[in-house]
């Protein structure tokens, strides 16, 4: 049952999530309409209950199992009783402090595919990872959803500890942070929470920018992040935008969290989306033995899927089910079978129309002026950023491009978008706009 469970419970929660959450866990019995569940400790058992029970409870009963309540106990000696289950349990295990999260086994440098948009993120880490004297103190990691992030700080946790097992790394989100805040205030053991973090050798946080407006745990985070690094702890965390854009985060934060290295993961291109796929593609064949991907698969999917790393990596996943499942190869038309509602998401993900609002509300100019005929360059600009943004989002042509920018010829469009494609190489700040006009309009 727990099996099946489990199973079904992957599709719901995405793979990330399963492995770190469900995965660990086992089913300790079922009475009545009560199971319980086993967790290897008490954070996961707390997450898992609050995040998780309804669909646990819902896939128990999918597998046959018809219970309305769960029950979770903490499992003393998980890796003990349960060593089959975990597949990191060859590994040595180093000192894993009970409040961090756990770290995703395919989160490794190994499996990081480098590439422009990524180099120097990746380059930050590894260097942070291998410690030594010259680091930077905090490292900030920040870009849109599924850059890569969450993957290069588990990198980091893991390196660590490989290297380092001694030393102490504790890696959470920013909302586990929060949760065990708020838990340690309301148990009175504040204490004992400040001592766990203070004694890290390696503190990191993911997504920080969801502290964000919550005064009491910017105040404890702030006072934990200030002594870490007053002892030359080592921290890196990660938010969706750099620290100065964090709204509702305190000013004496945002310069302390600029103090060290800030860099970001930028969208990524071509090719470093192939790359990517490729790199994917080799650890599939081994797991679907025989299956191969005709030669434009992979092109195709680099270049029509742009928003993020994880729906690419969902996309061909879903491809090598799929097609191990009818037993077909997999080539353009298995892909165009397959994958029409991804596809068709990707398409219709923004407007020409929503981009146009956007800019014109960005650069703080009317609508009617941006698609007119004005030429000064504080409406040109903005004019053309919109027009490249319209050729990087949408599957519109250059002509239809320039239909809806008041009737203008696809030449035009086309000079448009290369001249932002040339300024962003040059001008940071016009390429930030870019990139922050972009992440908004997918959000
Ligand atoms: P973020 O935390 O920035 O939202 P994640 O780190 O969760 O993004 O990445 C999303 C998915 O994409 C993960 O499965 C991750 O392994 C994969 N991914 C992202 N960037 C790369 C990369 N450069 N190489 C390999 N996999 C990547
Ligand atoms: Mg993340």
């Amino acid at each position: 049952v727990w099996v099946q469970a489990s199973d079904w419970l992957r599709d719901r929660v995405g793979s990330n999530n399963h492995t770190a959450w469900i995965a660990p866990l086992d089913l300790g019995g079922i009475e009545a309409d009560e199971a319980a569940i086993a967790a290897p400790t008490r954070f996961i058992s707390d997450w898992v209950q609050r995040h998780y029970a309804d669909a646990i409870r819902d896939a128990l009963v999918h597998a046959g199992a018809p219970v309305t309540r769960l029950s979770f106990r903490v499992a003393t000696a998980p890796r003990a009783t349960a060593p089959r289950k975990r597949s990191d349990a060859a590994r040595p295990t180093p000192v894993e402090p009970e409040m961090s999260a756990p770290l995703d086994a395919r989160f490794t440098f190994d499996n990081f595919v480098v590439g422009k948009p990524n180099e120097l993120a990746h380059a930050a880490a590894r260097r942070v990872a291998e410690g030594g004297a010259v680091t930077f103190n905090p490292l900030f990691l920040y870009g849109g959803v599924g850059l890569g992030k969450t993957h290069l700080m588990h990198a980091i946790a893991s390196e660590v500890r490989a290297r380092r097992p001694e030393s102490r790394v504790l890696y959470l989100s920013a909302e586990q942070f929060m949760y065990r805040f708020v838990q340690a205030l309301r148990e009175r053991t504040v204490m004992d929470f400040k001592e766990m973090f203070r004694t890290v050798e390696v503190l990191m946080v993911d997504d920080v920018q969801f502290i964000a407006g919550k005064e009491s745990t910017q105040e404890e985070f702030f006072h934990t992040f200030n002594a870490l690094v007053d002892q030359g702890k080592q921290i890196v965390i990660s938010a969706d935008r750099a620290p100065g854009e964090i709204k509702d985060l305190e000013d004496r934060i945002k310069s302390r969290l600029q103090c060290g290295l800030v860099v970001d993961l930028h969208p990524t291109d071509y090719e470093l989306r192939l790359g990517i796929l490729q790199s994917k593609t080799d650890s599939l064949r081994g797991q679907y033995a025989g299956l191969c991907v005709e030669p434009g698969v992979l092109e195709f999917l680099a270049h029509r899927i742009t928003s993020n790393v994880r729906v690419l990596e969902g996309a061909l996943q879903r491809l090598f089910a799929f097609a191990s499942l009818v037993g077909r190869k997999i080539d353009m038309d298995l892909t165009q079978d397959c994958l029409v509602d991804t596809l068709r998401s990707s398409d219709r993900k923004v407007s020409i129309e929503d981009i146009q609002r956007r800019v014109a509300e960005h650069y703080n100019i009317r609508l009617s002026d941006l698609v007119g005929q004005k030429r000064v360059r504080t409406i040109a600009r903005p004019r053309q950023v919109a027009m490249y943004l319209a050729k990087q989002m949408t599957t519109r042509s250059l002509p239809e491009i320039g239909r809806r920018f008041g009737g203008r010829d696809h030449t035009t469009i086309m000079h448009g978008v290369r001249k932002i494609e040339e300024l962003c190489a040059e001008d940071h700040s016009l390429a930030e706009d870019v990139q922050l006009l972009r992440r908004a309009l997918e959000a």
